[in-house]
């Protein structure tokens, strides 16, 4: 288990349930469009966001910025350490830095007034801040010097990301991290790409490192809006069996026998459910064939019939209802839970 640390209410490591963030892609000096954006992110279940504090007018929004935001701010410093400073002395609730572009009298005024304010800085090496050849044990090997930097000054809550867009170098170099450190560990790629294959490759690396029990917190990096990268985020926790308080909605691959529309009834039936916080599967299948074998583990389901279709509760059939009443049908029993 990982040596625990605080970001505000937040707790990253020991054991504690992994965190999902995203950073606001507005400009930080906009107060108004930076918070709006930071709310939203907080309503789909972001239980962290970061926040790039590039010069002054940004350090100063930053200050407004934590006092009305819903939940803990982490400040993202590069280069200038008095940028960093500014920022801890706004109440952010830790600070991203590079200590490599940071040089180490930057560092040490860091952790200084880390240490004051008992936040905890996380040291974050990304493959394009590397001049030569990338590696995995380079990667790690790196983080860990910055971590040591930061041990000889006396400081220890430290939080390490080694990210990489590719997905076997990120994987390789996270089990390295986790084999060498007790820290907690920010997981996820960096420069992913589009949404399409960037889910999909973010997906991988940070799916498979959870399920080895790697990863304390997690961001999703997408070439897209934040919001979408916390969408991606909880569904990752939810496919690898780390949030358990949702509906899941489960359909056949459908085929020649599908009498009714699978993928219509199971993505309105995914979007109508997505808020609600009950450990629930629904199953949808195309036909009553196979349908209601495989439907057997689902709480309820329906298997479609050229009509009406079956509803399925606790594996029976209770109801048979014209096959557009099934939403409705089956949305009646999850509210009835
Ligand atoms: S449940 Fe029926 S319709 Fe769906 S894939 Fe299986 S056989 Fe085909």
């Amino acid at each position: 288990m990982k040596k625990p640390v605080k970001a505000g209410s937040v707790t990253i490591g020991g054991g504690a349930p992994v965190s999902v963030q995203s950073m606001t892609n507005t400009s930080t000096q906009d107060v108004q469009a930076t918070l709006a954006q930071i709310s939203r992110l907080s309503a789909m279940g972001a239980d962290l966001v970061r926040v790039s504090v590039p010069d002054e007018e940004s350090a100063t929004a930053f200050q407004s910025i934590i006092k009305c935001a819903p939940v803990p701010i982490i400040a993202d410093v590069h280069f200038d350490y008095k940028m960093a400073l500014s920022a801890i002395e706004s109440g952010a609730a830790k600070i991203r830095i590079n200590p490599a572009n940071i040089g180490s009298y930057g560092v040490s005024e860091i952790v200084r007034a880390a240490k004051e304010r008992r936040i905890p800085i996380r040291i974050g090496v990304n493959q394009g801040s590397l001049k030569s050849e990338v590696t995995p044990v380079r990667l790690a090997g790196i983080a860990l010097d910055s971590a040591a930097m930061l041990e000889d000054l006396g400081f220890f809550d430290i939080v390490i990301a080694v990210k990489s867009s590719d997905v076997r170098c990120t994987v390789e170099a996270y089990r390295e991290l986790d084999a060498r450190c007790h820290y907690p560990l920010h997981i996820g790629l960096t420069e992913s790409g589009t949404p399409a294959f960037g889910q999909i490759k973010s997906s991988v690396a940070i799916g498979s490192l959870l399920l080895d029990g790697i990863g304390d917190t997690i961001r999703v990096s997408l070439s897209a809006k934040p919001e979408d990268e916390i969408v991606a985020g909880i569904r990752i926790l939810r496919a690898c069996g780390l949030r358990r308080d949702f509906v899941e909605v489960i359909a056949c691959p459908t085929c020649a026998r599908t009498n009714i529309d699978v993928e219509g009834i199971a993505t309105e039936l995914e979007e109508k459910t997505q808020n609600l916080h009950k450990r629930l599967k629904i199953a949808v299948m195309g036909c009553v064939v196979n349908g209601i074998g495989e439907s057997k583990g689902a709480d309820f389901g329906v298997c479609g019939g050229k009509m009406q279709s079956a509803i399925i509760k606790n594996k029976k059939i209770i109801a048979t209802v014209p096959n557009d009443k099934i939403i409705a049908e089956l949305l009646k029993l999850v509210e009835e839970c």
